[in-house]
């Protein structure tokens, strides 16, 4: 989500005629854009800014090291400024402007005016200083149906100017947001209060943004939500003075149409089947994030007579423990979680699932731990995002219950989850050895090493360390000094396992942002190693 808000208010602001530079040294603005999910998120932020903060003293005093812009406009985007503007703002007076994730279609009015302020004096600043805060907390602007309807954040997506030459993956994959904000509140979370209510963007806006990318030479779509699966777009209800659709707060929850809305009313199943068809040049769709509840028929449907929708899922479970679930407010149960896997194995046999959990939450005992083991291993996931619990002021997680598990409790489950879902990974992975995949290419690099074992760091940020399968120890042994180069790429299957495989095209930087077809002959916990088949 904050990576497409930082490609949307880079779009805008280059539009308007503004350069970027590779570094902050010497820029005349510095943006940060933040997310508030988890505190180490945030205390990374907090020193940020306080190095930028002395910097930018050390401008007004006229004693600004070589290379940085005395009196560079230093500004906080994000949740972090939603959730901590106040504070922030006390905290560090050297902050200029602030904008909260519901607020970034104001940003470059903001930052006009603070380009503005640094020529007054410090009482008119003081003053003008104010005028350089959009949080939605101020004004509640996104709160019903009418609000909405004069959405200026709408244009932000629909103006979006796609670059291909910055953009990841030589420039063929992108996001489209369907949906903003969110209304479940689970009582850890933050995003409700720093992102706001649900609001679905208008399925013609959705599929013309993702028509306009498919012409800029995009093949992969990730469409993004927090609740993906809860689009639901009631034709008509939200109108412009133009006879155009607006955004639309809130939805209906259950994928199903009633009566009276059926024909005016577009679901998440009948929005991935129109893009699908709409779009042909999409060579793969995908979304995240589902929410285990509400996940409806209609939408494997959808997706087991597509084939261009990604064999993916991305369905947080948090807990193994009904007792913590409900702490949590997530409103489902275990045993519902492991219906909806087995209903989606049941229509799409070859899906993927991954998924996140929170170790340590409030009163979690050694019993519900062990459930989460237990439920990890009963859906055999094929990768998690596993979180130690962080308490998010504000939330009611933090108002209404003790933190009570101690730090090392909390980071021995954290790693013992990991160490499971390595387990259970490498087994998943083991099981497509030998078969073909289509392979989204990502990324080059080139590795050195001995002909049967490398080590690379490059693709993905992890070291990835494997070995060919069937390769006799002798044969390793003989090999072992015979020191390569080797350019080496990395991509994902339709399902999102990470293919890394090596390459004697003359041409290999062509091959990333291209789907080429691959046989599994390797694997490892978090990668499959392939081969391109040559047709
Ligand atoms: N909307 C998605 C859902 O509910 O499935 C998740 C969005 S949230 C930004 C991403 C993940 O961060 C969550 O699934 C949860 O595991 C984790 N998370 C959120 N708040 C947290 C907290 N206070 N402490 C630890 N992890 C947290
Ligand atoms: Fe946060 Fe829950 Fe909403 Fe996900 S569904 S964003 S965890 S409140």
């Amino acid at each position: 989500m904050n990576e497409l808000d930082s490609e949307l208010v880079r779009g805008h602001l280059a539009a308007l005629g503004y350069r970027f530079v590779p570094h902050a040294e010497g820029a005349d603005v510095v943006l940060y854009n933040t997310c508030s999910v988890r505190e180490q998120a945030e205390q990374k932020v907090w020193s940020r800014l306080g190095i930028m903060g002395k910097r930018k003293q050390a401008g007004a005093a006229g004693t600004a090291e070589s290379g940085w812009s005395s009196g560079f406009v230093l500004g906080v985007i994000g949740c972090m400024a939603e959730r901590e503007g106040p504070t922030m703002m006390r905290r560090f007076p050297q902050v200029d402007l602030m904008c909260g994730p519901g607020e970034l279609d104001k940003l470059p009015m903001l930052i006009d005016n603070a380009c503005r302020t640094r020529a007054l004096d410090s009482l008119e600043r003081a003053e003008a200083r104010a005028a350089s805060i959009a949080l939605q907390g101020n004004n509640h602007r996104r709160s019903s149906t009418l609000a909405a309807a004069s959405d200026n954040l709408e244009m932000l997506d629909l103006s979006r100017a796609f670059d291909p030459d910055r953009a990841e993956h030589a420039g063929r994959s992108a996001y489209v947001r369907i949906t903003r904000g969110c209304n479940k509140f689970c009582t850890y979370c933050v995003v409700p209060f720093t992102r706001g209510a649900e609001v679905h963007r208008p399925p013609q806006a959705i599929i013309d943004e993702c028509r306009r990318l498919a012409d800029a030479g995009v093949i992969e779509i990730t469409l993004l939500g927090q609740t993906v699966n809860h689009y639901h777009y009631v034709h008509g209800a939200a109108v412009g003075a133009d006879g155009m659709e607006l955004p639309q707060v809130g939805g209906r929850a259950n994928g199903q149409r009633s009566a009276v809305s059926a024909q005016r009313s577009t679901s998440f199943a009948d929005l991935l089947r129109r893009i699908h068809d709409e779009v042909p040049t999409i060579e793969r769709l995908r979304f995240v994030t589902s929410y285990p509840r509400d996940f409806g028929d209609d939408v494997l449907a959808v997706m087991r007579d597509s084939p261009r929708i990604c064999r993916y899922l991305h369905v947080p479970a948090q807990s193994g423990s009904n007792r913590i679930l409900r702490m949590m407010n997530r409103g489902y149960s275990v045993q519902e979680y492991l219906d909806f896997i087995e209903r989606a194995r049941a229509f799409l046999p070859d899906v993927c699932i991954a998924g996140d959990f929170i170790v340590g939450f409030p009163t979690e005992t050694d019993d519900d731990f062990a459930q989460t083991c237990e439920l990890l291993e009963r859906v055999r996931l094929k990768n998690s995002f596993i979180f130690k619990y962080s308490p998010r002021p504000g939330t009611t997680a933090i108002e209404r219950f003790e933190d009570d598990v101690p730090d090392d409790v909390k980071r021995r489950r954290n790693n013992a989850l990991l160490a499971l879902q390595g387990r259970i990974s490498a087994e998943v992975h083991r099981e497509w050895e030998g078969r073909e995949v289509d392979v989204f290419v990502e990324r080059i690099s080139r590795t050195s090493g001995s002909s049967d074992r490398r080590t690379s760091r490059a693709p993905h940020g992890v070291e990835l360390r494997w070995e060919r399968k069937g390769t006799a120890r002798s044969m390793r042994a003989s090999h072992a000094s015979a020191e390569v180069q080797e350019v080496q790429l990395s991509g994902r299957t339709s399902g999102d396992l990470i293919v890394v495989f090596s390459s004697t095209d003359q041409n290999p930087e062509g091959l990333v942002g291209r789907i080429v077809r691959a046989r599994v002959v390797g694997s490892a916990p978090l990668i499959l190693r392939g081969e391109v088949i040559h047709k």
